[in-house]
């Protein structure tokens, strides 16, 4: 759940006056405690490593999962603890002890606010190494495993890219807001962060390679396939990636809007696991996301949401509706508002685009016959992907089977409210796979369904801008376009 990380984090480094509940607790207690909390938390690790270590010789698969089991239970913990912690003191303690005699904060302090969840993670990844090396080496994998250092390296890569980078953005333009507040108010300089910030984003797929060390994915069969069938898809891109985790991870995805500059990444372990029928289907899944255009349009639906957003405080604000304070917490609501608005709103989209990149997998290995039992090499595939076939359909099935298994996802069984809501839960931008592939299956049976999401996907787009428009139109005529504009 990156997005909802970065929210999280982006929230902890935001110049809020962190409450003080306790007031007898000195800042150095409360240092004291968040320490305590740390320390607690990789103990708690650790006796849990123990707990998979002793399990391995036994039943590795009962070890898999209880490995899985107990890292998802501790990030929970991890996570909510430190938010308590902030919210109890420790917010308020690090502007307290990191800011100078005038009440500035040091550069880059507001970092310190989620570091206590940073100083977890990072244990986490020494103390969990060992399970995962015990777990690989009983596992069929054949791959060699990472040595402790290129592990937590490789750990770290991901981290920087998907949460540390935009989070060191906003912590930089604090900073410089705090430092030299004229410079940051003026004209030139927002334009300028503005267009930096939107070079970056159509630039990403040029630091993605060297930052999480993918390597060109070297010629062979594999590679041929996979560019035959993107010919056929009539896909568009620059080059194929290879993404060595050593066994670890079990993921493909495009990156890169414009076709000079997308890549299309592989993992290792998905090379290795999934046969080429199953290839086709994750290549045809990820090419339908680019097909439907869904990353323009959730960056489109995003920006669009936050100017709403912000356009619907301030009217309220005008009104006189909200709590005088609220200038001092305002940035955090916001935060929190989009938070749950993109956990409920982006989430349902979401699924819903997933499905429909699902469909475009199953074409990806579609024949002409719908009723076909099977392909033989001399099959052919249709171009451009515009049928649908149960062979298509049975491979994008057990792709999602396969991730399903690979992730240590279960299926929630039937009648069991908990499981389904924590699959729900865990799943919420993607739709748990066991869902994924009922509807994939329904196919078999009434392959209309397909053509049927397409225009159902569209309606709830298309019906989604058209709310967050009107919407707009409606706040700025309230609040007066120029004033509008002004707070923009
Ligand atoms: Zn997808
Ligand atoms: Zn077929």
């Amino acid at each position: 759940m990156p997005i909802l990380m970065i929210l999280l984090l982006t929230a902890a480094c935001l110049p809020v006056p962190w409450p003080r509940p306790f007031e007898s607790l000195d800042a150095s207690t409360i240092v004291a405690i968040a320490g305590a909390f740390v320390l607690g938390s990789v103990l708690l690790s650790i006796g849990g490593c123990l707990r998979v270590l002793r399990e391995i010789p036994k039943d590795r698969g009962a070890a898999a999962s209880l490995y899985f089991r107990l890292r998802k239970r501790f990030a929970l913990v991890q996570l909510w603890g430190t938010v308590a912690l902030v919210l109890s003191g420790w917010g308020w303690a690090v502007r307290e002890l990191a800011s100078d005699a005038e009440g500035v904060l040091a550069p880059f302090a507001e970092l310190l606010v989620p570091g206590p969840y940073l100083l977890m993670l990072l244990a986490n990844w020494i103390v969990w190494f060992f399970a995962e090396r015990a777990l690989q080496a009983a596992g069929t994998s054949t791959q060699p495993f990472w040595s402790l250092p290129a592990y937590v390296l490789h750990q770290a890569r991901q981290f920087v890219l998907l949460l540390f980078l935009p989070v060191l953005l906003i912590a930089t333009q604090q900073t410089i807001s705090r430092h030299d507040p004229e410079l940051a108010h003026s004209t030139p300089y927002q334009v300028a962060s503005f267009c930096w910030a939107f070079a970056l984003l159509l630039l990403l797929p040029l630091f993605v390679k060297p930052i999480l060390g993918l390597k060109r994915m070297p010629n062979g069969p594999i590679r041929e396939q996979l560019s035959a069938t993107a010919t056929r898809m009539r896909f568009r891109y620059s080059d194929w990636l290879l993404w060595p985790t050593r066994g670890l991870i079990a993921n493909a995805m495009i990156i890169g809007v414009l076709p000079q500059a997308r890549f299309v990444i592989f993992t290792d372990r998905l090379l290795e696991a999934f046969d080429p029928p199953e290839l086709d289907a994750v290549l045809g899944h990820e090419i339908g996301h680019a097909r439907h255009g869904h990353i323009p349009y959730y960056f489109g639906f995003l920006i669009l949401s936050s100017v709403v957003g912000g356009a619907l405080l301030n009217y309220l604000e005008s009104l006189r509706l909200l709590p005088d304070d609220f200038d001092d917490y305002g940035l955090l609501v916001g935060v929190f508002g989009l938070g749950v608005y993109i956990f409920v709103v982006f989430g349902f989209l979401s699924r819903v685009c997933e499905r429909q990149a699902d469909i475009v997998g199953a074409k990806a290995g579609s024949c002409a016959d719908p009723n076909c039992e099977g392909h033989t090499p001399e099959t052919e595939l249709i171009e451009g992907g515009h049928a649908i076939c149960p062979t298509g359909v049975r491979a994008m099935a057990r792709a999602l089977e396969l991730v399903m298994h690979l992730s240590g996802l279960d299926r929630p069984q039937a009648g069991s409210v908990r499981q389904w809501l924590f699959a729900w839960w865990k799943s919420w931008q993607h739709g748990p796979p066991s869902h994924r592939i009922d509807f994939l299956l329904s196919l078999l049976e009434q392959p209309h369904r397909a053509a049927r999401h397409d225009r159902f996907a569209f309606r709830v787009r298309a019906g989604l801008i058209a709310i967050l428009l009107a919407t707009l139109i409606g706040t700025a005529t309230l609040i007066g376009w120029e004033e509008f504009f002004a707070q923009l």
